[in-house]
């Protein structure tokens, strides 16, 4: 067992948990039903794994991603590493079910509005000069062209940036890895997104969906065998200026954070497209979420308006237990 600044690790009964810094949060995984020696080895694995992921995958400092983000500004034809080479082709076609509102190519917008800063005083939105700019040069991922791992773009506005997907994808080669090893009961949870694999033990797994707007819990769910469960808000990197919000998920056609939903919560068995999705379906906001949600196959979706109203459909709502039934607003969608 290993103790360390990033990384701690504990026993109880039969389960094994340890915890990681990553991806600006922590990771707790928990592993049922093995055993302590084949648990050490997997979280000595998973440690380094998902360093080496972030550390390839960060746009922000030099990683293979920068390296490819660099080729595409300066209009050369770059060799895309493998363990980023899934990332991109996959993020490919999450763009086009999205309908483009998962737009991993907008990372010079995404780096504009300094969103990472969100704590300092003096944050300010952009210029709107600025932003109009970026956004007429109109980043898509499918401005991006794959010949096997040779990469070009021939929109040179295209930076990558993967934000909203990374971790979910991440989880989802952890447990592929902890599945090869064995390991058949686990949960990963990140900062309250998670995904399950395999059983544990009686009770289910129980997660709190945030209040949007007030301390405490909105809304509970049970995760089951083999789901992912990721939320997407606005209440997690913001900040105000001029009594408005800015938050971190913007919306691809305006250049501006998405207006209209508080948080999205979605449940789909794929941990690195229920993240895509929560983004994705945020973006679509209160009006549009249904036909988002069905192009991308997600059967589960709860969104929390900025009124505090929660949409759902029929299946969402058959899951969902409310903190406070009697004051919460219920907007029932069509099954999806
Ligand atoms: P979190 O990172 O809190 O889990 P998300 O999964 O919704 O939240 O990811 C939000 C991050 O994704 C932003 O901080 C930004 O880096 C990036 N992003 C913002 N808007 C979009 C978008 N429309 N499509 C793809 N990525 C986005
Ligand atoms: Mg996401």
């Amino acid at each position: 067992m290993y103790l360390s600044a990033s990384s701690c690790s504990n026993h109880t009964g039969s389960e094994y948990r340890h915890t990681i810094f990553a991806f600006g949060t922590l990771i707790e995984i928990t592993l049922f039903n093995t055993t302590e020696s084949k648990a050490d080895d997997a979280f000595d694995h998973l440690e380094r794994s998902f360093h080496d992921y972030h550390a390839s995958w960060t746009p922000w400092e030099t990683s293979d991603l920068s390296r490819i983000n660099e080729s595409i500004q300066a209009g050369n034809r770059v060799s895309v590493p493998k363990q980023v080479l899934p990332l991109i082709t996959v993020s490919k076609d999450l763009f086009e079910s999205s309908n483009g509102l998962f737009n991993p190519a907008i990372g010079n917008l995404i780096n504009l509005w300094q969103m990472h800063r969100h704590d300092e005083a003096s944050i300010s939105p952009p210029d709107a000069a600025d932003i109009a700019r970026l956004v007429k040069q109109n980043p898509k991922m499918s401005d991006i062209h794959l010949d096997g791992a040779l990469l070009d773009s021939h929109n040179p506005g295209v930076q990558l940036s993967l934000g909203a997907f990374a971790k979910g994808y991440a989880i989802d080669l952890a447990m592929e890895y902890l599945q090869s090893r064995g390991i058949a009961h686990a949960v990963i949870n990140a900062g309250g997104d998670l995904r399950v694999i395999g059983q544990h033990g009686e009770r289910p797994w129980r997660i709190g969906i945030r209040h949007p707007r007030e301390d405490g819990v909105i809304a509970w769910l049970d995760a089951r065998a083999n789901e992912s469960i990721f939320t997407s808000g606005d209440y997690e990197r913001f900040y105000m200026h001029d009594s408005k919000r800015y938050h971190h998920i913007l919306d691809p056609r305006t250049g501006y954070p998405a207006v209209g939903a508080a948080s999205v919560t979605v449940i789909h068995h794929d941990a690195g497209i229920a993240d895509a999705a929560a983004t994705a379906l945020f973006v679509a906001g209160p009006e549009h979420w249904q036909e988002v949600a069905r192009s991308m196959d997600i059967k589960y979706v709860m969104l929390i308006d900025t009124d505090s109203a929660i949409h759902m459909n029929p299946a969402m709502q058959k899951r969902v237990h409310l903190a406070n039934s009697e004051t919460s607003h219920i907007v029932l969608s069509q099954p999806l």
